[in-house]
């Protein structure tokens, strides 16, 4: 049995079927003998949704009450994504980044993860339970709600991975994983199956828009593996594994 993070951005929970469809694979991951936990980001647009709304009422709003604001886009996926999985017939807990415990720095808008101590997180893991965090937040020594800065949820998860010490962290988008150059633009680009930290770090132009960098410096800092790979698809996206380990021995490949 292994124990799985899995992170989905913005794009696969981008709308309530979307959330159905994650809500079967996350399911379908637990079925297989499995333990799952799930970072996710808000749904689609929702973050820049919230900020234009904020930036409509005041140009300069308050830095905490910004957090605030933005640290809801991930409490209504998460809620609707353990509801999903209910529905589905499993067991699933949401929580915030406070209940996951995650511990930062009291920069709004670009916390830096100072300590991360899971406990509800592993209690619900090992009841038996799928747990659901919400990516992107924390919070600082006052106990206000923190961001991560754009792109932050990967962090996120990175960071949870690393504190449960699970075996993998699925980074699902809305690409087949990390490629030569973007696919979107570049339609001969390759995919790349596996590759090291370092070699990412390099590739600022491709890999950044995959994975944000701050989340890959984690991962190689406690050598967490990473499965990058799509949410829409079920070929094998691109792993990112420390040197010296077979990727092959990597959990949930197919
Ligand atoms: N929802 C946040 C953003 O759009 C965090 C994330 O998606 O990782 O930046
Ligand atoms: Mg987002």
């Amino acid at each position: 049995m292994a124990l799985i993070v899995q992170k989905y951005g913005g794009s696969s929970v981008a709308d309530t079927e979307s959330i159905k469809r994650v809500a079967k694979r996350v399911v379908e991951t637990e079925k297989k003998g499995n333990k799952v936990a799930v970072v996710v980001s808000a749904m689609g647009d929702t973050t820049d949704d919230l900020i234009d709304q904020a930036l409509s009422i005041d140009s300069n709003p308050p830095e905490r009450e910004m957090d605030m604001l933005m640290t809801a886009g991930e409490r209504i996926s998460m809620s609707l994504l353990a509801m999903a999985i209910h529905a589905e017939g499993s067991r699933a807990h949401s929580f915030t980044g406070q209940q996951a415990g995650f511990f930062t720095d009291a920069r709004y808008g670009a916390a830096h993860i100072k300590a991360v101590r899971p406990d509800r997180v592993k209690n619900a893991l090992s009841l038996g339970d799928i747990a659901i965090v919400a990516g992107f937040q924390g919070i600082n020594a006052k106990g206000d709600a923190t961001t991560l800065g754009r792109g932050g949820s990967d962090t996120s998860a990175v960071a949870l991975a690393v504190a449960l010490g699970a075996d993998i962290c699925e980074i699902y988008t809305d690409v087949d994983g990390i490629f030569t150059a973007d696919p979107r633009i570049v339609p001969s680009a390759r995919r790349i199956p596996s590759i090291d930290y370092e070699s990412i770090l390099e590739m600022a132009s491709c890999g950044s828009k995959v994975l944000a960098l701050r989340c890959v410096e984690y991962a190689q800092r406690f050598n967490m593996p990473l499965h990058v790979r799509s949410s829409f698809s079920r070929r094998p996206g691109t792993l990112v594994v420390p040197d010296g380990i077979d990727p092959r021995m990597l959990p949930n490949l197919d």
